[in-house]
Formats: C-alpha cells, sequence, structure tokens
C-alpha cells in the first residue's frame, strides 16, 4: 500500500505536498519522496522513514518550482531499502520524469525479464521502475500516447501520478482497483490529485471528483483533460480500502469511509449479536465499526484498549521480529472498563491471528469475565496480489483452519465474521453522494444512477479467490546484489 500526492501550479508546491503527504501517512511509512518541477528541471528528495523526518524545513525549500509529485510508501513489491523509494525520477533520451505508484503490477517480473534481455539495467527492484523503462521506450511521438503505450503492456493495480518538467499526469487503471480522486484550490487553476480526498482537507483544496478507472488525467498550461487510453472493463475498486486501509475522514468514490464503517458494525450486530455488558473497539481502524455495533446492539461503547500513537502501524513492519513486540507496545487494557464484564471485542480483519490473540490474553489479564470477537469483514484466506501488504496463503490462518479453530487458536469465547454479502451491502448503502461528473460518459451522476458504484463493482479476492486480474506467480529473479550503504 502506498500514498501519492500531487499538485500543478502552486508556488508553494513542495510544502503543499509534503503537507499532502502528512494527511496520507497512514499508507506507508517506511519511505517518502517529493519530485517538483521549475517548468525546466525536475528536483528529487527521497528518504527512509515518515514524512516528517524526510523533509526538514531546509530539504523543502530546495524543492522548487510550481509542480510536484509526492509518495509514501509501505513496500509490497520490491522490499523496503531506499533504492525503492518513491518518486521514482530519471533523464531519458527525450527529457525527464518522474513517477509515484499506488498498487501493485501482477505482470512487473515478466516484463522485467524482457526488458533485461534487450539491456535494460534497472536500479531497483520495485515494479514501477518497470513502467519507466517501458515509458523511455517507447516509439509513440506524444507523451500521452508513450504513457498509455507503457501502461497498455501492465497488468494489476495502478493509481499513477507522472511529473514531466512542463505537466502532471494522474493515471487510474481500467479496474479501479486503487483509489485516486482529483482536487483544486478554490476559485484558482491549482489542481491536486491524491490516492484520498482527506488529504484536501489539510491545505483547504476542494474535492472535484474521483478520477475514473482507466481514466489519464493530464494537467498542464493548457489545463485539464481527460483521455480514454484503455478499454473499459468492470470496475473492481478494492473494498478493503473501505473496512481498514482508508482514513474514515476520506470519501472514496462517493462512499463514506465511516459510515460504511459504522454500517459494517451495525450488520456485524445483526448478525452476530451477542448478550454483552460492554463493546470495546480495537483502535483505531475498529472504532466507526464499533460505534455502529454498539448503537445497533444497544450495548454501551467503552474504550478497553488505549492505542499508543507513538508508535507505527504495527503491521506495516516487514519483519516478524518487529510486529510481535509491536502489539504489546501499541496496545494497552484499561482494566477499569474490563473488570468481571462480558466484553464484545470488534477488529477489521484478522490475518495471522497474532493481533487478536494477544489482544484476548490482554483482556483476560485485564480481567475480562468473557471476550467475544467480532470481525467486520468475512474470513482473509487468500493473498493481495494488487498492493496491499498481506501474507502468503499459508501464513493467512482462515486459509488453512476453520472460524471455530481460529476460536480456539486466538482463544476468545466466541468469534464470528461478518458475512461477504451484508460487507458489500454496507460499503455501496454508505453512498454520501455522486461520484462527480464522468467524463467518459459526459453525463452528470446521480446517486443509484447505474454508473456509480454498485453491488459488483468491488475486487473481493482476499476473501473469495476471485481475483479480477490474472496473477501467475514468477520466479523472482531479481534480488539486488549490491548494498549501497
Ligand atoms: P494479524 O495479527 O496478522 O492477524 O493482523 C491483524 C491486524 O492487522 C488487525 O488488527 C488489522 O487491523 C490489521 N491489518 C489487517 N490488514 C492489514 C494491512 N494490510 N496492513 C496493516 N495492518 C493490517
Amino acid at each position: 500500500m502506498c500514498g501519492v500526492f500531487g499538485i500543478y501550479g502552486h508556488k508553494e508546491a513542495a510544502n503543499l505536498t509534503y503537507l499532502g503527504l502528512h494527511a496520507l501517512q497512514h499508507r506507508g511509512q517506511e519511505s517518502a519522496g517529493i519530485v517538483t518541477s521549475d517548468g525546466s528541471q525536475l528536483s528529487l528528495h527521497r528518504g527512509m522513514g515518515h514524512v516528517i523526518d524526510v523533509f526538514p524545513p531546509e530539504q523543502l525549500e530546495r524543492l522548487g518550482g510550481p509542480h510536484a509529485i509526492g509518495h509514501v510508501r509501505y513496500s509490497t513489491a520490491g522490499g523496503s531499502a531506499l533504492k525503492n523509494a518513491q518518486p521514482i525520477a530519471v533523464d531519458y533520451a527525450r527529457g525527464s520524469i518522474a513517477v509515484a505508484h499506488n498498487g501493485n503490477l501482477t505482470n512487473a517480473e515478466a516484463l522485467r525479464e524482457k526488458l533485461e534481455e534487450r539491456g535494460s539495467i534497472f536500479q531497483s527492484t520495485s515494479d514501477t521502475e518497470v513502467i519507466v523503462h517501458l515509458f523511455a521506450m517507447s516509439r509513440q511521438k506524444s507523451f500521452e500516447d508513450r504513457v498509455a503505450d507503457a501502461l497498455s503492456q501492465v497488468q494489476g493495480a495502478y493509481s499513477l501520478l507522472i511529473l514531466t518538467p512542463e505537466s502532471m499526469i494522474a493515471v487510474r487503471d481500467p479496474m479501479g482497483i486503487r483509489p485516486l480522486c482529483l482536487g483544486r484550490l478554490p476559485g484558482t487553476d491549482t489542481y491536486v490529485v491524491a490516492s484520498e480526498p482527506s488529504s484536501f482537507d489539510l491545505i483547504d483544496a476542494e474535492y472535484v471528483r474521483e478520477i475514473e478507472p482507466g481514466e489519464m488525467v493530464v494537467i498542464n498550461q493548457v489545463g485539464v483533460k481527460s483521455v480514454w487510453p484503455f478499454a473499459e472493463v468492470a470496475r473492481h475498486t478494492c473494498i478493503f480500502e473501505y473496512v481498514y486501509f482508508a482514513r474514515p475522514d476520506s470519501n472514496i468514490d462517493g462512499v463514506s469511509v465511516y459510515e460504511a464503517r459504522k454500517n459494517l458494525g451495525r450488520a456485524l450486530a445483526r448478525e452476530h449479536g451477542i448478550k454483552a455488558d460492554v463493546v470495546i473497539p480495537v483502535p483505531d481502524s475498529g472504532v466507526p465499526a464499533t460505534i455502529g455495533y454498539a448503537e445497533e446492539s444497544k450495548l454501551p461503547f467503552e474504550l478497553g484498549l488505549v492505542r499508543s500513537h507513538y508508535v507505527g502501524r504495527t503491521f506495516i513492519e516487514p519483519r516478524q521480529s518487529i510486529r510481535h513486540f509491536g502489539v504489546r507496545l501499541k496496545l494497552n487494557p484499561i482494566s477499569a472498563t474490563l473488570k468481571g464484564k462480558v466484553v464484545v471485542v470488534v477488529d477489521d480483519s484478522i490475518i495471522r491471528g497474532t493481533t487478536s490473540r494477544k489482544i484476548v490474553k490482554m483482556l483476560r489479564d485485564a480481567g475480562a469475565k468473557e471476550v467475544h470477537m467480532r470481525i467486520s469483514s468475512p474470513p482473509t484466506k487468500w493473498p493481495c496480489y494488487y498492493g496491499i501488504d498481506t501474507p502468503t496463503r499459508g501464513e493467512l490462518i482462515a486459509s488453512s483452519h476453520s472460524v471455530e479453530e481460529i476460536n480456539q487458536y486466538i482463544t476468545s469465547d466466541t468469534l464470528a465474521y461478518l458475512g461477504l454479502d451484508s460487507m458489500i451491502h454496507s460499503v455501496v448503502s454508505a453512498r454520501t453522494e455522486a461520484t462527480g461528473r464522468s467524463t467518459r460518459r459526459n453525463l452528470p451522476i446521480a446517486p443509484g444512477d447505474e454508473a456509480s458504484l454498485k453491488e459488483s463493482s468491488f475486487c473481493t479476492a482476499c476473501w473469495t479467490g476471485n481475483y479480477p486480474i490474472k496473477f501467475t506467480p514468477h520466479p523472482r529473479q531479481h534480488q539486488m546484489r549490491l548494498l549501497d550503504l
């Protein structure tokens, strides 16, 4: 998972991108980077760590120019290293180009092998670099056609921002797997593009609309235009964005993430309600679903676990040993809420089961009489190949264990998951507004309109194994041997 942010036409482009990335920090904490353009030249700075650490004020000062793109990363392809940090920026025969990518390509290894056979030299193991090579090799004349040509060869998920000295291009893959939206500073010609619209709020930008699946938005001196280089296919937006990944203050493709999560909790209470004294969330991601659960079940909402905000999202750390340590570091129980109580605990997902197991133990140690675990999505059985960092199938506890076996493993009194149809319905019914203007059809889309999000518009592969884009595992032959210390 990653976050991208870009701005075209503002004298403080680097500063606003810094703020935009800060608001997208939940999408990745391993590395951050910004590339700016002054109209003739690109400037780049990238580093490992959080946005606030990578960009001290003097560093931002050096990133001059009115256009910028930025990226926050956590590795889903290519490992955690500075050379894989983004944006990737290169000089090629026709100029300079920078790319920031959210998503995962499913045929990157195969493409890379072909490119290397033809003599390409790669500087990173990131799948995004493949796009840069394909772009540089394209024989198309116009810049847009070269982007389209490169992207017509890749498969998988991509929400991309591309910066050249003169223009910024935003592209969302034909299935719209990862989110991407367009905004504007009110009353100006300054456009912004981001993974999530909550990042617009911090810089006082207004949300214009989602960038539609398969749409390429080109922003330059002439203005803003949409191009549709790919054949239209069915939308498959990742529903896990609503369940867990996106910020609750974001509205993605016309659906309020917060309302969607509350609906998930309400549905969970209807489907798997149980007599109890209190309902508590696993903070922070479980909070909105717990509010919904409490409302529907009429149980008091309490805080039974307090989260330290001074550690990152522990799951994101790629090393197993750090993650185990992190759960302890992150959550602490409040025994006053728990002592002698029958407690319902709501979380969004169980991946390996390690977090839930530790939480149940922590709650019992703090005095809870009974612990009933409720999960606001179905059992996660299949890995994601489109940009969410899930482990291999063998590590996903639900791929080889029944709900009852998982219940025994995590030592809860009962465990229940939300059903697939209820999850999808909860998200769709949280649509609060039209997705914006459909530039492809050039028609306004009203809520309830056929063209808007509907039940079949989502990728649900991690629960069903129905992958909308085929993924054939390719032996990875590209381990980096060069250690740049
Ligand atoms: P686990 O301990 O492996 O079962 O992880 C479950 C916890 O990780 C839950 O509390 C989820 O909120 C969280 N989680 C689920 N998916 C992800 C993800 N892709 N990245 C980070 N955290 C996640």
